[in-house]
């Protein structure tokens, strides 16, 4: 099968879907690669690159689409880029099917398949397919390289002949995929790290990476664990003992990186203007959540701005694409092991498995027919 990676149109998007080392590894399963010109340019991979990785360089997205078998991309993908598809063309990309109804029916009537990696299921087999978390790895660690940069002190504690430097107080809100990596990346840099999530479970983990857990005085054990291992929205009562908690903490803290998300819904409000106040000038925060509605009150959607009291408050929404190299590498390899399962014989030949949890969970239309959502996955 041909499988054609397209340049990404949406303005701003850095990534790319096929690597050069990615396309190799495809042609070990008997396809061939073809991508459209200058899509790797701005994640550091040229058209010469691909050319000696054995890949066909086409010079646009409609020659691409016309030749391909399989439609590789990392955004879902712009109303005339699913015009193109057609019956027996698999499409594989990010999709959001739940926010985008409209192109999900689109896609469905050109009758071709659509994977998207937003909904692989998030089982153990899975993960080396899991692009969300590959995702939110990057976008946790970018985090707070975006903070460092926009903060005017060291992380680290220090004591030289000039004075002595207290570390850097950060406060991580939520400890999913991407509040783990921020956690991570901030002790490295020798940051005095707190962290918190409703989900009682990730206390172990925080502190096993160097953070301290902050803790609420709550008598249920905890009541915004749901199952699955996702959060669920919490009560009225924890939520209030949750912002007397952060409020309590807002003047000690020098860079405040929220990630608290809960799935199908708007991020939760956590950090409200009066704690944006209540922060020492020189104050950053980082608000990943920012694309759905921001957990901090002050958040603007893609900007960065200065609050009066001098808080840098960082809502951009592209943090993957702000390290495109490694985001189109790990992504890539997500694609890749997605196009292994879809080639069982190694031959070069797709077969399309609705009886694979994974697949079948990936699938959101098959055959002229949107099969979104799926029904629950066997295994866990
Ligand atoms: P997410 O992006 O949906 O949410 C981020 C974090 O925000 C979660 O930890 C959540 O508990 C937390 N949160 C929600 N509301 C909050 C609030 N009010 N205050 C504080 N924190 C709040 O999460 P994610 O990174 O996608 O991971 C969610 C779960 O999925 C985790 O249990 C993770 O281990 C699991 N997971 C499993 C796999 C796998 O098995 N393949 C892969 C990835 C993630």
């Amino acid at each position: 099968m041909k499988i054609g990676a397209l340049r990404e149109i949406m303005p701003g998007e850095a990534r790319v879907a096929m690597t050069p080392v990615s396309a190799q590894d495809i042609r070990k399963l008997g396809h061939t690669c073809l991508i459209e010109t200058g899509a790797g340019e701005d994640s550091g991979f040229s058209d010469a690159a691909y050319r000696a990785a054995g890949v066909e360089i086409v010079p646009d997205a409609a020659t691409l689409v016309a030749e391909a078998d399989v439609i590789v991309k990392v955004r879902p993908p712009e109303p005339e880029e699913a015009a193109l598809l057609r019956e027996g063309q698999t499409l594989i990309s990010f999709f959001y099917p739940s926010s985008n109804s409209e192109l999900l029916e689109q896609a469905r009537a050109t009758g071709a398949s659509v994977i998207a990696m937003d909904m692989v299921p998030r089982i153990s087999r899975a993960q080396k397919m899991d692009a969300l978390s590959s995702m939110a790895n990057i976008a946790g660690y970018r985090a707070v390289i975006e903070a460092g940069a926009n903060f005017g002190r060291f992380f680290t504690g220090q004591v030289t002949a000039a004075g002595k430097v207290p570390p850097a107080q950060v406060l991580i809100v939520g400890a999913g995929v991407a509040g783990l990596a921020a956690i991570g990346t901030a002790v490295s840099l020798g940051a005095v790290v707190h962290a918190f999530d409703v989900r009682p479970e990730v206390a172990e983990q925080i502190e096993s990476m160097g953070a301290s857990f902050v803790f609420l005085e709550f008598e249920a054990a905890q009541d915004g664990a749901a199952t699955g291992g996702y959060a669920a929205p919490s009560s009225p009562e924890f939520r209030e003992k949750q912002l007397a908690k952060f409020r309590e903490l807002a003047p000690q803290m020098d860079i405040v990186i929220t990630t608290a998300l809960i799935p199908g819904r708007p991020a939760p409000v956590l950090w409200t203007r009066d704690m944006v106040e209540a922060m020492k000038p020189g104050s950053v925060i980082i608000d990943l959540a920012a694309e759905r509605g921001g957990n901090c009150e002050a958040t603007v959607p893609n900007e960065k701005f200065v609050t009066p009291n001098g808080v840098t408050v960082v809502g951009y929404t592209d943090f993957p694409s702000r390290m495109a190299a490694q985001a189109s590498t790990l992504y890539s390899t997500n694609i890749r092991h997605m196009l292994t399962d879809l080639t069982p014989g190694k031959d070069g030949v797709l077969l399309h498995n609705m009886e694979d949890d994974v697949i079948r969970g990936a699938t959101v239309a098959h055959h002229g027919e949107v099969t979104w959502p799926p029904p629950p996955p066997k295994i866990q």
